[in-house]
């Protein structure tokens, strides 16, 4: 809990490093029209993107006439409940073990955090006693292939990995492998960037094609990892991913002192895809799941 409070603290300096602290909005003496237009500025400044600010605006409005709130830490408080009630369908729990193994394929530009993000992912499962295998589909890329050898080292899972291989190829062995030898879970860890993006979404269609033919019901879960220091960025890859693979998660990496934590709030106006795990620091143990409340308390300082 220690740790936990000290990212949320870590978040909410982030934003104030950069001058879009939401918190100083609400110090000065009466509710106007001042402090909505600097709410929204402050708002747009942390990626919360123009939709979901208009919603947060017009909700607060709403609120403070209906509540007759006359102060402006009123207004924070109830700034805060509608972020929170934004994002909390976000909110959503990891489960595995209702198939086996469960097959985990993970997506994600290069440098979004996807390697650092799976060798977290591993441990966490491995430390609720789950058996993991992981399958190197980033072929295409040997130095990908060699971080996740170590993060499976460290981990002590095993690792299917093929220099130069065909990444569906790849796939299907780690998930046949995986069947046969009574794994819980298979990540398939896959490509960030291919000469054109045109090819990147056509390899990785085609690897969840191939996981599905070696296990019906596969992948289970198809994640995308986003670098949430890249705001509206971020939001752009989870619709074009999304449209292309079917998203049933997201990992949003790099929200230790981050500036543009507000980017959460835009995905859960635009495209509501939720948040298993959030990456809070560059260690093993830096993953943490996604709490609309706490981060709504953080992100307003
Ligand atoms: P990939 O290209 O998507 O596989 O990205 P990597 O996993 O190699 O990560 C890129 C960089 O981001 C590395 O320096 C990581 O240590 C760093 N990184 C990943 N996740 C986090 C995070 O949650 N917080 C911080 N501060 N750094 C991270």
């Amino acid at each position: 809990a220690p740790e936990r409070q000290r990212w949320l603290d870590r978040l909410s300096q982030g934003l104030r490093k950069t001058g879009s602290n939401i918190a100083e909005v609400f110090t000065g003496g009466q509710i106007d029209d001042n402090l909505y237009e600097e709410l929204e500025t402050a708002l747009l400044l942390a990626d919360t993107g123009v939709k979901a600010t208009q919603h947060l605006l017009d909700e607060v409005k709403r609120k403070v006439a209906s509540t007759g709130a006359t102060r402006p830490v009123q207004v924070k408080n109830i700034l805060s409940e509608s972020l929170a009630q934004l994002l909390k369908p976000l909110e959503k729990t990891l489960v595995i073990g209702a198939q086996q193994p469960t097959v985990i394929m993970v997506a994600g530009v290069n440098g979004a955090g996807k390697t650092t993000s799976i060798g977290k992912l591993t441990k966490h499962l491995a430390d609720e006693g789950a058996s993991v295998l992981l399958a190197a589909a980033d072929t295409f890329r040997a130095a990908a292939r060699e971080q996740l050898a170590v993060w499976a080292d460290r981990n002590t899972v095993e690792i299917v990995s093929q220099e130069g291989g065909d990444p569906a190829a790849v796939s299907f062995d780690a998930v046949s492998a995986g069947r046969a030898r009574g794994k819980d879970v298979v990540i398939v860890d896959t490509a960030g960037r291919l000469p054109t993006q045109l090819h990147l979404m056509e390899e990785l269609r085609k690897i969840k094609r191939v996981v599905q033919k070696a296990q019906a019901d596969a992948p289970h879960e198809v994640l995308l990892v986003i670098d949430g220091n890249t705001g509206q960025n971020a939001l752009a890859q989870v619709k074009a991913f999304d449209s292309a693979l079917g998203l049933t998660g997201l990992v949003v990496t790099k929200l230790d002192g981050t500036a543009k934590g507000g980017v959460l709030a835009a995905i859960a106006q635009e495209q509501p895809i939720p948040v298993y795990f959030i990456g809070v620091g560059e260690k093993l143990e830096d993953l943490e799941t996604f709490n609309a409340r706490e981060f709504a308390q953080a992100l307003l300082g």
